[in-house]
């Protein structure tokens, strides 16, 4: 069974989990989970991700989603 959460119907602030709590995406103004996917500090927005019960577990796979790609600020 697959079912989409659809992030952006929340409003920031919200603590959604196990995801976390919702943000505004410095992308694209809509909310969403923010993510860290890299040691890094790499950053994605998922606007909405689908969830499958498997029966060795649970499959989620982001169906939308930002890379922030701000510039990170190095201190000279
Ligand atoms: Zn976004």
């Amino acid at each position: 069974m697959q079912y989409i959460q659809d992030f952006t119907s929340l409003p920031a602030g919200t603590i959604s989990w196990p995801e976390g709590q919702v943000e505004r995406c410095p992308m694209c103004g809509r909310t969403g989970i923010e993510q860290i996917i890299s040691e890094h500090g790499a950053r994605v927005f998922v606007h909405a991700q689908s969830s499958e019960i498997l029966s060795d577990g649970m499959l989620v796979e982001p169906q939308e989603c930002c890379t922030v790609t701000e510039v990170p600020v190095l201190v000279p």
